[in-house]
């Protein structure tokens, strides 16, 4: 029976990252496990979108390192994710939003994040087509954008690959020794979102599930500020969220 030093259960974008990012750490001796194709969970089913405009600190961090490394990712790899810096427009409808994503910008520009607080001539400047008459304003970031998360995770696979990991496709793990014996100075597992009690360790309890996360398809629509947009104009390249800054 094959044994390794860290197992690692799922090729989605975390997956592949850890294995990839082990590899540059010095880890040899990694096996990632996928149970279908690289990338076939929620990796695939993601819009692309990388933004920076988030309200709490530690995932504004996240993203800024995350962002560096996309900046980055073609070189570090040698695969294209076709980043595309076209910026994200959030349209907000009250002044309550107003001020909830003023104070996230002053806290994001605290941390170096080029996020503002835009009028609505911007926003009619940047993309004709909105209809801002009922909007209360809106902030812009011009730094993120959107990828391509399958190259992400096609990436950092052959990354890990040409570093000396293994990547097996097709394996699904059903028990915690069913694909490999555990060594004993084995330091790490680390789980798919929905294999998380796979990585549960002899002795230690087992974690509740992942909660699922959810899959919205959405239709290519015009643009919409808060539900229109002017007859004639075509779907704009950028984003509406009208949601919180989180
Ligand atoms: C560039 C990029 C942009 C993104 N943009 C957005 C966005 O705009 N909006 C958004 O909501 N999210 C976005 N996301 C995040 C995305 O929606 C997912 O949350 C994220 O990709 C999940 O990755 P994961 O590796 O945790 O899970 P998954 O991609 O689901 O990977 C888990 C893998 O584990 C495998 N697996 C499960 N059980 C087992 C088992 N027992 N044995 C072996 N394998 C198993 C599955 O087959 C699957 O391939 C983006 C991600 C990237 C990389």
């Amino acid at each position: 029976m094959r044994s390794a030093e860290v197992v690692i259960i799922g090729g989605g974008c975390v997956g592949t990252s850890t294995a990839h990012h082990l590899i540059a750490r010095g880890c040899k001796d990694v096996v990632l496990l996928e149970a279908e194709t690289l990338g076939a969970g929620s990796t695939s089913k993601a819009a692309g979108g990388i933004r920076l405009q988030h309200a709490d600190e530690l995932n504004a961090r996240m993203v800024q390192r995350s962002l560096a490394e996309f900046l980055r990712f073609e070189e570090l790899t040698g695969v294209p994710i076709g980043f595309k810096q076209v910026g994200y427009l959030f349209l907000l409808s009250s002044e309550e939003d107003v001020d909830a994503f003023r104070r996230a910008v002053t806290a994001q520009r605290a941390l170096g994040i080029p996020s503002e607080v835009v009028d609505l001539d911007t926003v009619r400047r940047l993309v004709p087509q909105v209809e801002t008459g009922d909007l209360a304003g809106a902030t812009f970031c011009p730094s993120e954008g959107y990828a391509t998360p399958e190259a992400v995770v096609q990436g950092y696979a052959k990354s890990a690959r040409r570093g000396g990991a293994t990547v097996q496709v097709g394996c699904r793990v059903t028990s915690n020794r069913s694909c490999l014996r555990r060594r004993p100075s084995s330091s790490m597992w680390r789980a798919a979102p929905t294999a998380s009690p796979l990585a549960v360790l002899p002795g230690q309890e087992r974690p509740r599930p992942d909660p699922v996360h959810p899959v919205i398809k959405l239709a290519t629509l015009p643009l919409t500020g808060s539900g229109r947009v002017r007859p004639g104009g075509a779907a704009p390249s950028v984003e509406a969220l009208t949601s919180s800054p989180s």
